[in-house]
């Protein structure tokens, strides 16, 4: 599997149509097919690469996860689980292997279908985390505390204090559901019910559990460690395996699924991988060039504005944008130029740019005109 961002192996922008990537596969796969480059041995890499990225960018689902998550290996790569937390049960983070209709769709979870006797895995949880711009540019590890639900630590889940403190209920036989048979004119019938006597349980509490009241389950505060990845994106979205509640009978725990939003910078603008910066400049430097230091998201970096600049030109400063999330290397730093023309002039300086109009024999000055004249300008040279 190729590391390269499927995007620029086809040469199109994000944004690309069906139609776009069909037709840049079409082209490229013929310019590198191995059938007509027989001398290159670099091509039959290129064509299979051309083709990885065809596969999954003209599946609409596969382009959907791959535009979420980019190259799984970036982040199955991604080290360290929650280091030390006590409960978290050792559980790294899992790679970013499903796609997420399943938690929105609410899979999972104890709510609806009760099957007392069968173990259940433990609702998945969300949690929003909103990180700075500089934090997604750096990545690095953020402790987040979350409420949810545990298994209680003095009876394990059990709901008693002892261990052998609950018997099988003897009106379900352990199932939790009754079935009641009614008799009437249009025949017999026969009707499944949560168990009255256990309320679907399944079993009998002889001897509570104090620490949960019997409910087997409570709410514990846990800090996690999330490792910001570098380069994430707003709306990306980590999935912590096991990080969710906890299972019922036995069941394993749900995930949490981390999804970042990335606050707005005061001074950046983020457009993919690229950072847009807006840079007022004079009239003066605009037409004679000059060199500043602008900053960037760890310093600052030197922008060159040749002469002659027009307002609205952009220059781009290669590599000083937001690392790439999938891949290596960093986007650009894009700085847009607006020409500042004064607003007030001392003496001194109108004198010298009446001069400056002068040479280039320039018309300048505004005459009071009155309603008429006004009327006419409107209108055309009436
Ligand atoms: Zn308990
Ligand atoms: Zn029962």
């Amino acid at each position: 599997m190729s590391n390269q961002d499927y995007y620029e192996v086809l040469g199109v922008e994000r944004s690309a149509s069906k139609e776009e990537i069909k037709k840049a596969y079409r082209h490229l796969a013929k310019q590198y097919h191995p059938d007509f480059n027989k001398e290159d041995p670099e091509a039959e890499k290129k064509f299979n690469a051309v083709k990885e990225a065809y596969d999954v960018l003209s599946d609409p689902q596969k382009r959907d996860q791959y535009d979420r998550f980019g190259h799984q290996a970036g982040f199955n790569g991604a080290p360290g689980g929650p280091g030390g937390f006590e409960g978290f049960g050792g559980a790294g983070f899992g790679g970013i292997d499903e796609i997420f209709e399943q938690f929105f769709g609410g899979m999972g979870g104890a709510g609806g279908r009760r099957r007392p006797s069968g173990p259940e895995q433990g609702n998945h949880l969300r949690y929003d985390m909103e990180i700075t711009l500089e934090e997604a540019y750096s990545g690095g590890e953020k402790v987040i505390t979350i409420p949810r639900t545990e298994n209680c630590p003095d009876c394990e889940g059990r709901k008693t204090k002892s261990e052998s403190g609950s018997t099988t209920c003897s009106s379900c036989g352990g199932s939790g559901q009754q079935q009641t048979t009614r008799s009437t004119p249009f025949g017999r019938f026969v009707s499944m019910q949560v168990c009255g006597n256990c309320r679907g349980e399944g079993v009998i509490v002889k001897d509570p559990c104090p620490t949960c009241s019997a409910q087997g389950r409570v709410v514990q505060e846990r800090k996690m460690e999330i490792n910001i990845p570098s380069g994430v994106e707003e709306g990306s979205k980590l999935r912590v395996s096991g990080g969710g509640e906890a299972g019922l009978r036995g069941g394993p725990s749900g995930d949490l699924y981390v999804v970042f939003r990335i606050r707005p910078h005061k001074v950046f603008q983020r457009k993919g991988s690229d950072l847009w910066l807006e840079e007022k400049i004079s009239i003066s430097q605009a037409a004679l060039g000059f060199e500043k230091e602008v900053p960037t998201l760890d310093g600052s970096a030197t922008l060159r504005v040749p002469e002659g600049t027009q307002h609205g030109e952009t220059f781009r400063l290669r590599g000083y944008g937001m690392p790439h999330l999938r891949g290596s290397g960093k986007g650009d730093l894009r700085v847009k130029v607006k020409v500042n023309v004064p607003k007030r002039l001392t003496p001194r300086q109108r004198e010298l740019l009446e001069e400056f109009a002068h040479i280039n024999g320039e018309k300048v000055g505004v005459e009071n005109k009155g309603f008429f004249d006004r009327m006419k300008d409107a209108f055309g040279n009436g």
